[in-house]
């Protein structure tokens, strides 16, 4: 069993929603409720909590609710998780976390600045007990028992720059902090256009992302070589965030995606042989 934590002090963030193209604020709260809640103060402070059954996926990982969604909680849950913080007040006055630099370096930041405190609340862990896969053509995600929580991904992509990548690694918080959470979100310039036209992207710039021509990176250094399949390792520690608990056992990830990962979380949650809580 492990204690529930908070934040010590209010936190204020503002930044604008990669997909809404829209500024938003968010104000962190701490909370003794022992559950994470998001309060949309725009819409008659419409309360969402993270239940997977109300989670969508659509180029983000979103939350939704018959009034309301929160689109592009991925980075910054994947935070919340790193930090053990289960007990928090989300405020927020528009439909979408702010991307901020297109990592979750911010989130780290503000975090580490205004200190975690325990509440008197216990968690268990999630234990794989049995593998599986889920798949979908040439993605896979396959869940394997290990002691520690691991992430193993790979990507391929028919890009000079990033072409064939992969990351393993036991996932700590140290470590997440210098390897993982500085990874920017990226995208093809070529895509723009078509992602436009659905409503995506609209805020997405060279500031926010790391943006790729036919030939390369058009948005500056990159941070790591690697910098995209890392990325990608941030998002999956966010979507798994959605099974509320701390994890035990080896993610493999494959060419997968938000859609992939929230496979995985329900073929979790409805098959209770494959894991017990510990
Ligand atoms: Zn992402």
């Amino acid at each position: 069993m492990k204690d529930k934590n908070t934040i010590q002090k209010e936190i204020h963030l503002s930044g604008i929603g990669i997909h809404s193209g829209k500024n938003v604020d968010i104000l962190l709260k701490p909370s003794s409720s022992g559950e994470i809640i998001f309060r949309r103060t725009d819409v008659g402070n419409v309360e969402l909590t993270l239940d997977p059954n109300k989670i969508e996926t659509r180029n983000s990982t979103y939350i939704t609710s018959k009034e309301c969604k929160i689109q592009t909680l991925e980075h910054f849950l994947a935070v919340l998780y790193m930090f053990s913080i289960d007990s928090l007040i989300v405020e927020i006055n528009g439909d979408e976390i702010p991307i901020m630099d297109g990592s979750a370096s911010p989130f780290v930041q503000a975090i580490l600045k205004a200190g975690t405190k325990q509440i008197p609340e216990k968690k268990k862990d999630i234990k794989i007990l049995k593998p599986f896969s889920i798949r979908e053509k040439d993605a896979v995600v396959s869940v394997s028992p290990d002691p520690e929580f691991k992430i193993t991904y790979s990507i391929e992509y028919d890009h000079p720059t990033i072409q064939k990548q992969k990351v393993s690694m036991s996932v700590n918080l140290d470590n997440f902090v210098t390897e993982i959470a500085p990874a920017r979100t990226f995208g093809l310039l070529k895509d723009v256009p078509a992602l436009r036209d659905m409503g995506l992207a609209l805020g997405g710039s060279l500031d926010n992302a790391i943006v790729l021509d036919e030939k390369g990176v058009i948005s500056g250094p990159l941070r790591y070589p690697d910098e995209f399949v890392r990325h990608k390792v941030l998002d999956l520690i966010g979507d798994l965030s959605l099974l509320g608990s701390p994890l035990m056992g080896h993610f493999k990830a494959h060419k997968a995606g938000h859609w992939l990962h929230l496979k995985a979380i329900h073929f979790l949650l409805d098959s209770p042989e494959f894991w017990s809580y510990v």
